[in-house]
């Protein structure tokens, strides 16, 4: 059986998903199950788990992640009337998929705290 995640074998294209951006470092694609009218995940090539695990090697590869979700709300034509960015992490953080995503979350008001 395959040790890969569910979002490696998106990156292999093992299993389909609506791809919004990709480049050397990352993939961005539109959540399965969207908790927000817009919502994107931007998920490291490199399986980095989760930020809890993250390295200094990991430095350029997270930034980049954050600048994607910037270009990403250009292109897609939500930066302007704002987004949310959230990395879960571990249990208590709501995590499911062990592979480090940034969500992105936009079209609605965003609520303060969140669940
Ligand atoms: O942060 P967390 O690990 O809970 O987020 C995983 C996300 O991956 C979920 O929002 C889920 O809907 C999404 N997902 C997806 N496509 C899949 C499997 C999971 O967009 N094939």
């Amino acid at each position: 059986m395959s040790d890969k995640t569910i979002f490696e074998m998106i990156i292999d294209r093992e299993i389909p998903a609506d791809i919004v951006h990709e480049d050397d470092l990352c993939i961005c694609f539109r959540d399965i199950n969207p908790q927000a009218p817009i919502h994107l995940l931007v998920v490291p090539k490199k399986r980095i788990v989760r930020i809890a695990e993250a390295s200094p090697e990991d430095q350029a590869t997270l930034g980049h992640l954050l600048l994607t979700a910037k270009l990403v709300a250009e292109k897609e034509g939500f930066a302007k009337d704002g987004f949310r960015t959230v990395f879960n992490n571990g249990p208590n953080g709501g995590e499911e998929v062990p592979h480090l995503h940034l969500h992105v979350l936009a079209g609605r008001q965003m609520l303060w705290p969140p669940g």
